[in-house]
């Protein structure tokens, strides 16, 4: 370490949203691990040096409160003892292998596996899912995105995302990337983009954002009326005659009956719907058809709202009605070295459902709505335990009371993690783990067009004594059950020793005898490759097999960034991985390669789906979105805000602006409510209450209210810091399909305290 911290800047990234942008650090205080200064890292190969305010604050991440230095085991009387790692593993191993043994694998639920920036640990996990039999998982992906894997998987077999850099047309829908960002130097594409008169950006949003307000065209519709709004422009394609029709006849299927459905939908009483002068609709879908290259994104304003699925499906018809896929500046299927959304099979919804309240499992993950109701029953097939890493469920899932009784019914919950969270506090044993400045670690959001990038980051500070790394845990989990140890590794560690080229002829033969350790592979990975690995990089071995098969599966883009074909080529880039403290580009791709991601049978963009022109056809039959007399505002909870992210800050004081996390209210609203800026109210809905600070905001329009995300968390001193959004909300609010929660469409009231 001290090598490093006399160069004084330390490469690393941000860990604030998917970005993952490209940071230096400067360490200094009287212990020599604060954060003192922090600033892009030029030689960044995807951020290129640009972040935004949030990663400058990031010292009150790694100097924040609640950290952990001893495993935890807890009292009969609910408090908590330290206990050695050798206890806290074996007595761990020991309770996971009576429940496995008694009730089945199934009965052992796990839970995140990371967050924005730390996704490691999760690779590891698989192994000791292996060794305990475990089946149902679940994420925070299946909080936002599983519609929209769904509707991919179904239409084009892979997942797709919008070349904003190259694109003539950009359009956000339900997406502020001002503020949530989501490519690459989100703010200077978006001024570019704003700047040049060739160039037009849509904006579909209730609110007048940030990003809006740099916008041609803001269709301002009503909460909740995505779907209306988006079928309206749909049918003004098909009304107007505006579909590409040559390259639909080639590229692909089921097109004359999705048209047929569109005909049916009544445009003009749909734009009153949304509340969008019909004209402006026009408007949009005729430059939408015209641009010769449209990218799109949609995002959580569009996935946590009412008809999230089907919007997500009308959506894509926009850019595939108009030949976007697979072209410059439009929609193109990402490279990956370990993708996040499972494999396209797995985000078909299959028929694997739950095994209690028998939801559809997408991408291999249970709905979050669904998991307190997989616990709270005297149903057979209930879970029993939960290993929970890197992830807080008693706060970022929907109605946090039932998720704590959740917790609380089960017979084991095992949390790791960095800090003490809301979870960890209900758990029987907590496992502390270095912060990400204190380990290796990467993250899987690689989604960047033409050059794809991945960075492995060093860690910036020795780990704090008591920790072990996710890996570390997890091997030492696994060795404990039984299930890989010293007589796996011996003749790995002898292959090694001839190269790596013995290496992987034994590791594949040892496979080749004996499948199940297929899965336990990050395990034997990091036992064996992992200490011979340079800089201390023993947590990246498990990438190795990983980087193979990227090599495998992109070979022409793997050798375009520079690294050969073959076996070769995954060696080389792995190399590079490990020995690049900035990040490497490891695909060159272009956008006709799009074309080989395309995993439907047939090789076409399967346009129609029955479920959704279905759920289109009730549409048509409906007056909107439902209303509720009682409470008759829209609440949007968890908003994206200039000092949010999600829970990994604890501290409070890292905001520098908006510490009591406001609610905002539209001028109209405050008046008819005789409400003041700044003063307290009690927000209220048909699940809980929460007192908030109003905001009156000119950008909301009346009827609609939004909190932020990230507060709510428990202080050191008991204290509680803005909204939980959870308290207000119910897990049985949500998407037909998908199962994902109706966050910004929360029926709600404000009364005057
Ligand atoms: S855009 Fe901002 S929050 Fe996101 S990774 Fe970059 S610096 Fe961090």
């Amino acid at each position: 370490m001290t090598e490093l911290v006399e160069a004084g800047w330390q490469p690393t990234a941000c860990i604030l949203c998917e970005c993952n942008c490209g940071i230096e650090v400067r360490l200094g205080g009287l212990d020599g691990r604060r954060f003192e200064r922090v600033r892009g890292d030029k030689a960044h190969p995807a951020s290129k040096g640009y972040t935004c305010e949030k990663a400058l604050r990031l010292d009150h991440y790694q100097n924040g409160p609640h950290r952990l230095t001893t495993p935890l085991r807890r009292r009969p009387d609910g408090s908590f003892e330290p206990v050695s790692w050798d206890t806290a593993i074996t007595e761990i191993a020991s309770r996971f292998a009576d429940i496995r043994d008694t009730h089945g694998g199934e009965s052992v639920f796990y839970y995140g596996g990371g967050g924005q920036g730390n996704h490691l640990g999760g690779v590891y996990s698989a192994a000791t899912r292996a060794a305990l039999g475990s089946v149902f998982r679940s994420n925070a992906l299946a909080q936002e995105k599983t519609g929209e894997f769904w509707v991919n998987a179904h239409l084009l077999g892979t997942s797709v995302r919008g070349d904003f850099e190259h694109c003539e047309l950009a359009l956000f829908i339900g997406k502020n990337p001002w503020q949530s960002h989501g490519f690459p130097h989100a703010r200077t594409t978006l001024k570019e983009i704003a700047r040049d008169p060739a160039r037009t950006m849509i904006v579909i949003d209730p609110r007048r954002t940030e990003t809006a307000d740099l916008a041609d065209i803001h269709l301002r519709l009503r909460p909740g009326t995505d779907a209306w709004c988006l079928a309206a422009l749909a049918a003004i394609m098909v009304d107007e005659r505006l579909l590409h029709t040559e390259w639909l006849a080639t590229h692909a299927t089921g097109v004359d009956e999705v048209v047929a459905r569109l005909a049916t939908v009544p445009i003009a009483r749909f734009a009153e719907i949304c509340g969008v002068d019909e004209a402006l609709l026009r408007d949009a879908a005729r430059r939408i058809a015209a641009a010769a290259s449209v990218a799109v994104f949609e995002d959580l304003g569009l996935q946590m709202t009412v008809h999230s699925t089907l919007s997500s499906y009308l959506e894509k018809l926009l850019w595939l009605f108009t030949a976007n896929l697979g072209v410059t500046g439009g929609m193109y299927a990402p490279t990956s070295i370990v993708g996040l959304a499972g494999s396209a099979a797995s985000a078909r919804r299959s028929e694997r459902r739950s095994p209690v309240a028998g939801a559809p499992i997408i991408s291999g993950l249970v709905p979050c709505n669904v998991i307190a109701e997989e616990i709270l029953t005297d149903h057979p097939a209930r879970y029993r335990a939960m290993l929970v890493e890197s992830a807080n469920p008693a706060h970022s899932l929907a109605d946090s009371e039932r998720m704590r009784a959740a917790l609380g019914a089960l017979d084991l919950v095992v949390v790791i993690d960095v800090a003490l969270t809301e979870t960890g506090r209900l758990a029987h044993y907590v496992l502390p783990a270095p912060s990400q400045y204190e380990k290796y670690e990467a993250s899987f959001f690689n989604f960047d067009f033409p050059d794809n990038v991945f960075h492995v980051r060093r860690p910036l500070l020795d780990a704090l004594p008591g920790t072990l790394d996710e890996p570390e845990i997890h091997a030492r989990l696994c060795e404990a059950l039984g299930v890989v140890g010293e007589d796996d590794y011996a003749p790995l560690r002898a292959a090694l020793g001839q190269g790596r080229a013995a290496f992987a002829a034994a590791f594949f033969e040892a496979l080749g005898a004996r499948p199940s350790l297929g899965r336990l592979a990050p395990v034997l990975l990091y036992r064996t490759l992992g200490p011979t690995l340079p800089h201390g990089a023993c947590s990246a071995a498990a990438l190795w097999a990983a980087v193979h098969q990227c090599a495998q599966r992109y070979p022409d883009a793997v050798e375009r960034a520079g690294f050969g074909r073959g076996l070769e080529a995954g060696e080389a880039l792995f190399d590079a991985i490990v020995e690049s403290p900035s990040g490497v580009v490891f695909s060159v791709d272009d956008a006709e390669s799009t074309w080989q991601r395309v995993a439907t049978d047939d090789g076409r963009v399967h346009l129609a789906m029955a479920e959704l022109l279905a759920e289109l056809d009730e549409l048509v039959a409906s007056d909107g979105p439902p209303t509720d007399a009682e409470y008759p505002l829209v609440l949007s909870a968890g908003e994206r805000r200039s000092f949010t992210a999600n829970t990994i800050i604890r501290d409070p004081a890292w905001r520098k602006r908006d510490a009591a996390g406001t609610l905002r209210l539209a001028p109209a609203d405050a008046v008819a409510l005789d409400v003041a800026d700044g003063e307290t109210v009690r927000l209220v809905t048909r699940r809980g209450s929460a007192v908030a600070v109003a905001e009156i905001d000119d950008a909301m329009q009346p009827g609609h209210v939004s909190l932020p995300n990230g507060f709510g968390l428990d202080t050191p001193d008991g204290a509680r810091v803005g909204v939980a959004p959870n308290e207000l909300t119910t897990s049985a609010h949500r998407d037909r399909f998908a199962g994902t929660p109706l966050h910004k469409f929360v029926p709600a009231r404000i009364d005057k305290l």
